[in-house]
């Protein structure tokens, strides 16, 4: 794109050269002051012209201030018998032809200048994404980005810790490698393979290797690139896209976000106007699929965090039947994707990466590369020799809570405040046995939050039972009772967690049955964001579960002030100890527990 922006500029410079060249190049005539007939006709008659010079049916002269001047003298006039009869010296020349090829550039100037805005939107509307080692298809109008075998590095080896997914895909790289094979043994392969889980879990980085390690083209496009204003386009990019795979099979094509297209028919804002784009290109897409056959040897890899919302045709045999789900890494997977992302590094052999990883649950393999990326370039700005683990603790909590911003301006009284807050929220956690660690507790001010309490996970839990639950309500409301009980009033500072509270306890009631009273039924709550709507229920059911939602915070919220009134005096040491320090660790935080403890 920068090549041809560069070759615009130099056009234009060229046909603005053209342009001064032709303005410069006009013979005297045209650039002469012209003056009517009637009046050379006096100037003849009363003597004031003594030679000039004629040019077809103009003449000129040099008039008594010198400014070279004409007239145009009419078709069947006696203009020359006058000029002679008065004693005039008349020059004839020959009329000049404007040169040809200046004539032939100037009139095709326009066309020349509408052809290259042509060719600019073409160009950008070929395709937008680019950058990478993608490349463009330049006259496709799918806008997908296609990876040559020659250009990818990636291989199955740099997908770490998520083995199960890993082993489901392997066959498909046999399948591309030789394909005759398998149709030949009647095997049957599957013609789509969706993969599904949290974001930045690396089912794009999986779809890339299975073409890296089968040494194929990989055709990749986000489903939200489909679908557009206008109906019809999406269906046509569809199309395209498909064309182009079977022209370069066998090969991948990836299709990431899926449910921007491949969305549940029924859900969405019904009457909206990308609803019947959608429509279109999902029957699009579903017909593409049905038309494959087993000698047509591509794949077709989607991608989706929202399997939940997928149109069930979607997943029929014959289309997306294979589906592989592409979960977050356990510690043992964390430790092997940070050891592949830290191969490039240069790293302090003290570091145990089982540690280092042991303290991430949760991460994503996403999140675990950007901790290596952001630790090694820590220690390339402090001039350090090699990453060590204090390092990455360091990246691991910008990771995890965003960077710094020590140059936020906070009052005094602010300060003091959130530092309670923070307490407040640290104290409740350390004190409920069902709640999960406090690993640091800090109270510079990092991306939204003014203060931070970090919590993590003894072990990874794949359910939460009710007390886990409650604990996590009351350590988000101790944040704001512990406001309430220092300062006797309350700021906007805890307005994220009480946001989260509204969430959590609405979700234990409507989603998990946690309520008594309402019973172990689930009641589907509105998700507009999803194109959910929500359920329909009578207005008792209503009342009843927001009684209970209320229910549930507030004997949360009773905990939480119960611990806090009873260990005034930690709350006070640990408030004190962040105002000094800032940020306290797990350790010093038992401390000055431990040396406040009550009675
Ligand atoms: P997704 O497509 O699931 O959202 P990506 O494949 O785009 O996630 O992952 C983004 C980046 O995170 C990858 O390019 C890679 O650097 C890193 N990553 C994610 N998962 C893994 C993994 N399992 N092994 C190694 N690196 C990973
Ligand atoms: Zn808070």
């Amino acid at each position: 794109m920068q090549q041809f922006y560069k070759n615009l500029s130099i056009w234009l410079l060229i046909a603005l050269a053209i342009s001064l060249l032709v303005h410069y190049c006009q013979k005297a005539p045209e650039r002469a002051h012209t003056v009517t007939y009637t009046e050379f006709l006096h100037k003849v008659d009363s003597g004031l012209l003594t030679n000039v010079t004629v040019i077809g049916n103009t003449v000129l002269w040099n008039s008594s201030d010198g400014t070279l001047t004409k007239t145009v003298v009419p078709q069947s006039s006696d203009a020359l018998a006058r000029l002679l009869r008065g004693n005039v010296t008349v020059l004839a020349e020959e009329p000049s032809q404007p040169s040809w090829l200046l004539y032939a550039l100037l009139s095709w100037l326009p066309f020349l200048f509408f052809g290259l805005l042509w060719l600019f939107y073409f160009r950008r509307s070929g395709g937008q994404s680019s950058g990478g080692s993608g490349r463009i298809l330049a006259f496709g109008k799918s806008r997908a980005r296609l990876i040559n075998p020659e250009e990818s590095k990636i291989k199955l080896d740099d997908v770490a810790g998520i083995d199960e997914a890993k082993e489901e895909v392997a066959e498909l790289v046999d399948f591309l490698k030789k394909p005759e094979k398998f149709t030949a043994a009647g095997a049957r392969i599957p013609a789509g393979v969706l993969l599904y889980g949290e974001p930045g879990t690396g089912k794009t980085l999986l779809a890339k290797a299975i073409a890296g390690e089968a040494g194929v083209p990989f055709f990749s496009i986000s489903g939200s690139n489909f679908v557009e204003m206008y109906v019809g386009i999406g269906a046509s990019r569809v199309r395209d896209l498909f064309n182009e795979g079977k022209k370069r099979a066998p090969c991948i094509i990836f299709i990431d976000e899926i449910d921007a297209v491949g969305r549940h028919r029924s859900a969405g804002g019904a009457g909206s106007s990308g609803n019947d784009e959608r429509e279109q290109t999902l029957n699009q897409l579903l017909v593409e699929m049905d038309g494959f056959d087993a000698n047509d040897h591509v794949i077709v890899i989607a991608a989706t965090n929202r399997q939940d919302i997928l149109d069930p045709a979607l997943l029929r045999p014959g289309r997306f039947d294979r589906q592989v789900m592409v979960p977050l890494p356990d510690v043992g997977g964390r430790e092997k994707i940070l050891k592949v992302h830290a191969r490039n590094a240069k790293i302090d052999p003290q570091v145990n990466w089982q540690v280092i990883a042991r303290g991430t649950p949760g991460f994503s393999g996403a999140q675990l590369a950007s901790l290596v990326n952001e630790a090694a370039l820590m220690t390339a700005r402090s001039n350090q020799p090699a990453v060590t683990t204090a390092i990455l603790e360091a990246a691991k909590d910008k990771v995890l809570m965003g960077a710094e911003r020590r140059s936020l301006i906070i009052t005094d009284r602010e300060k003091r405040i959130t530092a309670c807050h923070e307490a407040g929220h640290a104290l409740v956690a350390w004190m409920l046995p069902g709640a999960d660690p406090v690993h640091k507790v800090t109270i510079i001010p990092r991306g939204r939050a003014l203060g931070l309490t970090m919590q993590l996970p003894e072990e990874e839990r794949v359910s939460h039972d009710r007390a886990y639950l409650l604990a996590t309500l009351s350590t988000l409301l101790g944040g704001r009772v512990a406001e309430e009980i220092v300062f006797n009033q309350t700021t906007t500072g805890a307005g994220n967690d009480l946001e989260r509270v509204s969430d959590l306890s609405r979700r234990m009631v409507c989603e998990w049955g946690m309520s008594e009273t309402v019973g172990p039924l689930t009641f589907r709550v509105a998700n507009p964001l999803a194109g959910q709507p929500g359920q329909i229920m009578s207005e008792q059911t209503a009342i009843l579960i927001d009684g209970e939602v209320k229910k549930l915070v507030q004997t949360a919220y009773d905990t939480a002030r119960h611990l806090l009134v009873e260990h005034r005096s930690s709350l006070d040491a640990v408030t004190a100890a962040l105002l000094e320090r800032e940020t306290l660790s797990r350790d010093e935080l038992e401390v000055i527990i431990r040396t406040n403890a009550p009675g």
